[in-house]
């Protein structure tokens, strides 16, 4: 088995010595692996969109004199269409993240704001199916960063909680210190995770039961850019679940501590 893959170049120095120059390229292969697979599930995700929109113009285009078929035409192409604007709205967020993992204009953002908009974000698709979002004490906690790509991450997480949970089910989203670390928790009674799959649900494009998550209208990519934000505010996020019982993602975050003046160092990538 290969291990490690070595580029090595080797030049005289005078008569009696040899300098050998091993660069180790295992890591840059392997991210080249990760990139070019990222751009085949692209590929393959956007294929599925765009091939329904193409059938349904024909349908429509041979249903002209069928007006109600036509409606119903028309309207699962908006579906569609929807679908395709928010695959690529989630794939130029996450190249954006993985490109840029320094912040930009980072700036001290007070939590209870960022639960509020997330949670406010999803009241309309939770009141529909009578999720109650219930949300802690507030705070007062703050954190050094990007508010807009932090309220993302944490709407992702909250409208996952609502997708994957059944009618009239609870969803709790709080915020509490441990140590120096904010930890920001969204907490479901819904379908849950088995063990083996806690990491991977991290991953683009990964998805559980691609027949079921495909249905409620996910990206694939809303987890993996909670990761990425997480990561390039120096933070992480993990997972508890139990299939059948629910689950509880967190988000963590260092506290912001007043001198905060220069960026988190991310933590390593990928
Ligand atoms: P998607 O757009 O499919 O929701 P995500 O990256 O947000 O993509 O999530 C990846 C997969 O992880 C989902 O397809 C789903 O199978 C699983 N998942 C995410 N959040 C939850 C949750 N709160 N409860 C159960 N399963 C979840």
């Amino acid at each position: 088995e290969i291990t490690r893959i070595l580029s090595v170049r080797a030049a005289p120095l005078g008569t009696r010595y040899v300098v050998v120059l091993a660069n180790d390229l295992t890591e840059s292969i392997r991210l080249d692996e990760v990139r070019r697979d990222f751009i085949a599930n692209i590929s393959h995700e956007l294929k599925t969109p765009i091939g329904a929109i193409s059938v349904l113009t024909e349908a429509i285009a041979s249903a002209v004199d069928d007006p109600v078929q036509v409606r119903r035409f028309a309207e699962k192409m908006t579906t569609e269409a929807d679908r395709l604007a928010a695959l690529t709205a989630d794939i130029i967020n996450l190249s954006k993240l993985q490109a840029n993992q320094a912040l930009h204009m980072p700036e001290l953002v007070r939590i209870d704001d960022v639960i509020d908009r997330a949670i406010e974000s999803n009241a309309v698709v939770a009141g529909a199916r009578n999720v109650v979002i219930a949300r802690g004490e507030p705070s007062e906690l703050t954190v050094y960063g990007e508010d807009p790509l932090l309220t993302m991450a944490l709407q992702n997480l909250v409208s996952n909680a609502v997708q994957y949970s059944p009618d009239k089910s609870r969803v709790g989203v709080g915020a509490r210190l441990v140590d120096d670390v904010v930890e920001i928790s969204v907490t479901d009674q819904g379908v849950g995770i088995p063990k083996e799959d806690h990491d991977r649900v991290f991953e683009r494009f990964y998805r559980l039961d691609g027949a079921r998550s495909r249905n409620t209208g996910g990206t694939g990519l809303g987890l993996a850019i909670v990761k990425h934000t997480a990561q390039n505010h120096g933070g992480d996020v993990t997972v508890w679940s139990r299939p059948g019982q629910g689950s509880t993602f967190t988000l963590k975050l260092p506290v912001a501590t007043g001198d905060d003046h220069v960026t988190p160092i991310p933590a390593a990538r990928l």
